[in-house]
């Protein structure tokens, strides 16, 4: 609820804007993400497969109702008002830290479904949750259909994207990766650029013409 000003006014960057330029362009599909902060979209990319869901929207465990994150959030602070005002400072990830207020907690409302009461949970795959299946499938297709996958910012640190490299390189399909740091994929990499997606790729918008 502290964090979420924060997080919802962060803008697309320049590595953002190009991923959409080649997707308009025709030289790249929609990209695979594990983000979830919805800045692909605002960037303009529109076949975007978001693996791990987003926090704009938030879904209901017991009906399966969506719910956009910002009308949760006005309930949310209605009913948290004290809380709201007595709020701490964020630290720079936009985590607050709650220990100096914990008493505030005590009262605290969590918001429920508006069609049936239940639990609601942020849409986006948690630790030790697994990506929805049919979301795998659509993913593993665009890698199919592909003459070749670019992986972009991405440590490749946990199987849900790392699985598309290693298809990838079984369908014999050649695997580029721009990040900074290794990555869990570099041994199937045809190529890996150091470098910052920011700046690699708008470079490659005006080499692709
Ligand atoms: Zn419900």
């Amino acid at each position: 609820m502290l964090g979420w000003a924060r997080f919802s006014a962060a803008r697309p960057n320049a590595g953002h804007r190009a991923v959409a330029e080649l997707e308009a362009r025709g030289l790249a599909s929609g990209p695979i993400t594990q983000n979830v902060d919805r800045l692909h979209h605002a960037a303009g990319s529109r076949d975007v497969i978001e693996l791990h869901g987003a926090l704009a929207e938030v879904r209901c465990l017991d009906c399966d109702l969506r719910e956009a994150r910002d009308r949760v959030q006005v309930r949310l602070e209605a009913d948290n008002a004290t809380l709201l005002a007595h709020a701490p400072e964020l630290a720079p990830d936009g985590d607050a830290e709650l220990d100096a207020t914990r008493a505030l907690l005590e009262g605290f409302v969590v918001p429920r479904c508006l069609a049936c009461g239940g639990t609601l949970k942020p849409d986006v795959v948690f630790f030790g949750e697994n990506v929805r299946r049919e979301l795998v499938d659509t993913a593993y297709a665009r890698v199919a259909a592909a003459d070749a996958l670019l992986v972009i910012g991405s440590s490749l640190a946990v199987f849900s994207g790392h699985r598309f490299v290693r298809r990838a390189h079984e369908l014999g399909k050649p695997v580029a990766i721009v990040s900074l740091g290794p990555t869990r994929g570099d041994e199937l990499a045809s190529v890996r650029v150091e470098a910052r997606a920011g700046e690699l790729l708008p470079w490659l918008v005006t080499a692709l013409g």
